[in-house]
């Protein structure tokens, strides 16, 4: 199975503190193995891997990077998500059937126009403006065709699902 990594970039430590967190809880829950970001903010960085010391897996976080580095030295395919790209209906056979690792890119505000070309593919989840957070998971979703729905992470608190009220195992 190739590995799907994120690459968030123009985060601001002030405003975007929470809404990174969370591409990075989404990423994690939704299949992707790690997350690199191109800032520094260990703030960030300390709120998933809590969430990975204590519901499992092997998801990993790394900051601090420059996109350009990550994009040039990225031994796989690159995606960008943007309203401006081609419709992930039209795309997303061609993406699945390459078998090379995914760079998954996502924006915060203004996107350098050099990422566009620098993409195998610019991906438009609708073509309206949303959010970072929805067009990852609905990329996220269309590619593993809800696979990553059934993953299992073997953390110390597992949720039992249920139809009311809440079931938590928590292991010593
Ligand atoms: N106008 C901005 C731009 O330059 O693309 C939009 C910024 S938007 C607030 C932040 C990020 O959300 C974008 O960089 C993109 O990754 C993602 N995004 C927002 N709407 C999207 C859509 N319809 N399809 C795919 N990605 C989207």
């Amino acid at each position: 199975m190739k590995q799907i990594v994120i690459l968030r970039i123009g985060h601001r430590k002030e405003r975007d503190k929470r809404i990174t967190t969370h591409v990075g809880l989404a990423a994690r829950a939704l299949g992707a193995s790690g997350m690199i970001l191109a800032a520094e903010d260990p703030e960030v960085e300390e709120r998933i891997m809590d969430v990975v010391s204590r519901f499992g897996g092997d998801f990993w976080v790394r900051s601090g990077c420059r996109w350009q580095d990550v994009v040039r030295s990225w031994d796989g395919a690159v995606v960008h998500l943007t309203m401006y790209g081609e419709s992930i209906l039209d795309v997303e056979k061609e993406i699945r059937s390459d078998p090379r690792d995914l760079l998954v890119v996502i924006g915060a505000e203004k996107v350098p126009s050099e990422l566009y070309r620098m993409a195998d593919w610019n991906v438009a989840i609708t073509n309206q403006p949303h959010s970072e957070l929805a067009a990852l998971a609905v990329f996220l979703d269309r590619i593993q065709q809800g696979r990553e729905l059934m993953r299992t992470f073997d953390g110390k608190i597992r949720i039992i699902p249920t139809k009311m009220g809440k079931r938590v195992v928590i292991d010593e």
